[in-house]
């Protein structure tokens, strides 16, 4: 059954006849069009279609797997089509407000539903996985470069500029994200936006970056030493590679997001470093750089093949130092394929 009927029963069930998709990662999914932000795609009885303005019609023509309709606003076009066909839309996308003035115009309050295009991007189609890889490759290439240009003296905010700057060379859309740079005791904040701090020898920086290639986001985190970096941190560094390790290891299809991240809070635990392990032990990525299945103890979901996931354990010893280190990997029927190639052994510039 294609993507398209499997949403529109599981609509039908949900009591609707028609199903207004907004969420832009999943307009994009539904139908290739890469400005989602500023359409949405609407599931009809007989006829998929996506709605945008006059500024995309040679893009949209261009792009779009599905029919395409232009017209603004789309609300007031959707309720001369629907003609009091009851309608489902995204509760997890759409606002309170959007809801309100839809429903005035539509006559009925739509069917709220949750989860369902989401659900189909789990798995992940080859050509998908290409884009991912492609992705990874970029994310590499600008590893490598930065090798050559991180020394004592330079600024966070050069090296994540120097990265963007490479990738974007590389063919990649766009970061997947600001790329965090947090050197010294600054590496201690998870998600340390590149300052202007100036790095110095005998400290630790941690680089998390990706490219996005086709709309598909890469995410790579890999922690560096400058010069020669106290035993204590070396210990640190070896602690977080050996759960990593461990953790790739156990993934296959069939174990659960919350057993792995147990296990990698195990494997801290035993170094005394479990209360420093402050977050969750990875998430899918695609079309959005944080999706399903999510690899957490909230959460216990099923890993399967054709999904794609970070494996990212990290300490963080405030005031002191951070280490984490993290690829990105394709789940496969026979384990996994590790999508990062990044050298992980400590290197020190
Ligand atoms: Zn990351
Ligand atoms: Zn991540």
């Amino acid at each position: 059954m294609s993507v398209r009927d499997a949403l529109y029963e599981r609509v039908q069930e949900a009591g609707a006849e028609a199903f207004l998709v907004s969420a832009p990662a999943n307009v994009r999914y539904l139908s290739g069009f890469s400005s989602p932000e500023d359409g949405v795609v609407v599931l009809l009885p007989e006829r998929t279609i996506l709605i945008t303005d006059g500024r995309y019609l040679a893009q949209a023509d261009e792009e779009s797997t599905v029919e395409v309709v232009i017209a603004r606003p789309w609300q007031e076009w959707l309720a001369a089509t629907l003609q009091g066909v009851r309608l489902a839309v995204e509760a997890d996308h759409m606002t309170l407000a959007t809801y309100e003035q839809l429903s005035q115009e539509l006559g009925h309050c739509p069917v709220r539903v949750s989860g369902l295009v989401e659900g189909h991007r789990l798995i992940k189609y080859e050509v998908e996985i290409a884009h991912l890889r492609r992705a990874a490759e970029i994310t590499d290439a600008a590893f490598d470069h930065i090798l050559e240009v991180i020394r004592p003296g330079i600024q966070e905010v050069e090296i994540s500029l120097e990265l963007e700057r490479h990738m974007r060379l590389c063919g990649a859309d766009s970061s997947s994200f600001d790329p965090i740079v947090a050197s010294g005791p600054r590496s201690a904040m998870p998600h340390g936006r590149a300052s202007q701090r100036v790095l110095r020898t005998g400290e630790l920086v941690t680089l998390d970056f990706g490219a996005v290639v086709s709309g598909y986001h890469s995410d790579m985190t890999r922690t560096l030493a400058l010069g020669k970096i106290s035993a204590q941190h070396t210990a640190l560094y070896d602690a977080v590679l050996t759960t990593q390790t461990e953790a790739i290891a156990a993934v296959v299809p069939g174990a659960r997001g919350a057993e792995l991240d147990r296990l990698a809070r195990d494997r801290l635990a035993e170094q005394g470093l479990a209360e420093y392990f402050a977050h969750s032990l990875g998430h899918g990525v695609g079309l959005q750089i944080h999706e399903g299945p999510r690899l957490s103890q909230r959460f216990d979901d099923l890993l399967m093949p054709g999904m794609v996931i970070t494996i990212e354990p990290g300490v963080y010893i405030p005031g002191d130092v951070g280490v984490r280190i993290e690829d990105l990997l394709a789940v496969t029927q026979e384990g996994t394929e590790v999508l990062s190639k990044s050298e992980k052994g400590l290197i020190q510039l």
